[in-house]
């Protein structure tokens, strides 16, 4: 019954534990069968397979919207 998690680039990953730095706020910038991320604090960089970053995730923040509103 678990869903796969759908990440996609631009989306924010709240995880369980935090970096070494203390965030736990990460961005995609990459998926496949490796997932790349951001430290959005300390801006390091981070290879994770999906098996392994799905377990880590806490939440998913989707990425803001910057489409144009104008109808
Ligand atoms: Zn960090």
């Amino acid at each position: 019954m678990a869903s796969i998690p759908v990440i996609r680039v631009g989306d924010l990953l709240e995880m369980k534990k935090p970096h070494p730095c203390g965030n736990k706020t990460f961005k995609v910038l990459r998926t496949g069968s490796d997932i790349k991320v951001l430290c959005t604090l300390c801006g390091r960089n981070l290879t994770i397979e999906r098996v392994k970053i799905e377990k880590m995730i806490k939440k998913i923040i989707p990425e803001a919207k910057e489409e144009n509103k104008d109808e």
